[in-house]
């Protein structure tokens, strides 16, 4: 691609202004003032989205409450054909949403067409069908009925970071409104422009107020959001430290939460392994979303046997990595999201440098033709890391690696375990038992052996530890979003004779 293609590609598509989102309708921030949304690739303003306030929050969730009383009555056949409908219409937009996703985030359009859009479709599809499984039971005594209703909770906050925007946006609401929930969501401050072109383009089909979506950041839409007295549950997705923070404005009304945090995943390569395979799967898990993927497996346990082909061939495969232009399919690490997140991966060059690491590759920022000020870097590998450097512990959220040696099954284990987290993990290996032994003892949600983001629809994701609780993308998340009722009718006419006759 030359440079004047580069340009004509990048060509802006947002309108110049978003509002809110809510009753159905877009309206200005009671704040006045707006927030700039940045593509990472060119330092150019794409648009501006509300700065929301409180005052937003309280409209938010009284269209939200207004709209439960109908929504909640609605019946399975409805909720489902919208569900329907919303992944039709995405599917049918594939292309857009993904060209919106690179703009905005810097992701590979190869990974939005690919992954972000139609997973983001799948979880409608999938909640869709379950809206006709929220059915309750009945259990019979000879003197009584009980009958047991699943019912929806009512309004719904839903908070959501800035890396897969389409994706995260989608696991939270299709649950929520197949169970006739009702929602306000706060997409994160930045990245958050393909969220808003979605409700544009389903205003016609979601009722009034069951969606509401407030902009802005944390602090200020955040705890009035989730202290509200009307708010009968919060999930949130996003870092640890945020999280802590909303645990506690939860506690306010003691409702319900779903915390979806950050992850260090370990991917541990055995002496079996078929290590070609291992080394796309390390590389893969380097680069994917530029490392901005929760699921990320960045710390590598590389047994001494194989470790020198390992390391050299993940080198040359990460060194022939394509870093550049989002929109340009043959890219394979686009733009870090923002200022703030290029600043954080860079960092954590200098510091894993200043604890003794070694460099194998990049730890360096990347200067592209035609895209100057675009925050690109180069994807990079430590080695001769442990456990308790930084690199190893902390979350770095980029195309950074730390490779780790191992000779002992119950070593690695240990190290593979000694971390705050717990989202997700490997295990590269053809000795079944092996396989077996350690997916059985690594604490941690997800594990995939063999292939790394061999992701199912349906597949639960929640993590252990400080990688939060519930489990989405899955049937089970229904049970977070509905509560049982329990009626009992008695089948005996009469007093039950307790009190003699007066
Ligand atoms: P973040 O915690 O900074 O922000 C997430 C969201 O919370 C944003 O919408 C933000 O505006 C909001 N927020 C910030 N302060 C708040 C407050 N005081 N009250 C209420 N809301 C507040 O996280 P981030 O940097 O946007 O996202 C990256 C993190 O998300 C990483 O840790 C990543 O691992 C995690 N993540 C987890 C999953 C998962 O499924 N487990 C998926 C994607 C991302």
């Amino acid at each position: 691609m030359t440079v004047v293609d580069i340009k004509a590609n990048l060509k802006n598509i947002f309108k110049p202004e978003y509002g809110h989102f809510i009753a159905g309708r877009w309206i200005g921030s009671d704040s006045g003032k707006t927030i700039p949304q940045i593509n990472p690739a060119t330092g150019e303003i794409l648009s501006c989205v509300q700065a929301g306030n409180r005052q937003d929050v309280l409209r938010a969730v009284a269209a939200a409450e207004a709209a439960y009383a109908s929504w909640s009555q609605t019946t399975p056949d409805e909720r489902q054909a919208l569900l329907i409908e919303i992944a039709r219409r995405m599917r049918a937009r594939n292309a857009e949403y993904a060209r919106m996703e690179c703009l905005n985030n810097g992701k590979t359009i190869t990974e939005a067409t690919y992954w972000d859009i139609p997973i983001a479709a799948a979880q409608f599809d999938l909640f869709a069908g379950a809206a006709h499984t929220l059915i309750g039971e009945t259990r019979n005594y000879p003197d009584a009925l009980q009958i047991v209703h699943r019912e929806p909770l009512g309004v719904c906050a839903q908070i959501i970071p800035w890396n897969v925007p389409l994706l995260m946006m989608a696991a939270k609401i299709a649950p929520a409104l197949a169970a006739g929930n009702t929602v306000v969501l706060k997409p994160a401050e930045s990245s958050c422009l393909s969220v808003l072109e979605f409700f544009d383009e389903m205003a016609d089909i979601i009722p009034p107020g069951v969606v509401n979506v407030v902009t802005g950041y944390g602090a200020d839409v955040g705890e009035a959001l989730v202290t509200h007295p009307s708010v009968r549950k919060v999930a949130f997705t996003g870092s640890v430290p945020t999280a802590r923070k909303i645990m506690q404005y939860a506690s306010a009304n003691i409702i319900p939460q779903t915390m979806e945090l950050g992850g260090k995943s370990a991917q541990v390569v055995c002496p079996t392994a078929d290590i070609d395979a291992a080394v796309e799967g390390a590389a893969l898990s380097t680069i994917f979303n530029k490392g901005e993927v929760c699921l990320a497996g960045s710390r590598i346990y590389v047994h001494s046997s194989v470790k020198d082909e390992f390391t050299e061939k993940l080198v040359r495969v990460l060194n022939s990595v394509r870093v550049g232009d989002p929109l340009n399919p043959a890219t394979q690490l686009g733009a870090l999201a923002s200022q703030a997140q290029y600043e954080k991966v860079t960092g954590y060059f200098d510091i894993g440098r200043a604890e003794g690491a070694r460099v194998l590759t990049g730890a360096e920022p990347l200067r592209v033709t035609g895209l100057e000020k675009g925050l690109f870097v180069r994807p990079t590998v430590f080695d001769d890391v442990s456990d308790e450097m930084r690199i190893a512990r902390e979350e770095i959220f980029g195309p950074v690696t730390a490779i780790f040696t191992w000779n002992r099954e119950e070593e690695v284990l240990r190290s593979v375990n000694n971390s705050p987290y717990g989202l997700a993990g490997g295990i590269w290996s053809n000795d079944l038992n092996q396989v077996h032994r350690m997916s059985r003892q690594m604490e941690t949600g997800t594990i995939w052996v063999n292939r790394y983001f061999n992701a199912k629809t349906g597949n639960a994701l929640g993590g252990y530890k400080q990688s939060g609780f519930g489990r989405e993308f899955a049937h089970e998340i229904l049970g977070d979003y509905t509560h049982t009722k329990s009626v009992v009718i008695n089948l005996q006419d009469g007093p039950l004779g307790v009190f003699a006759k007066h």
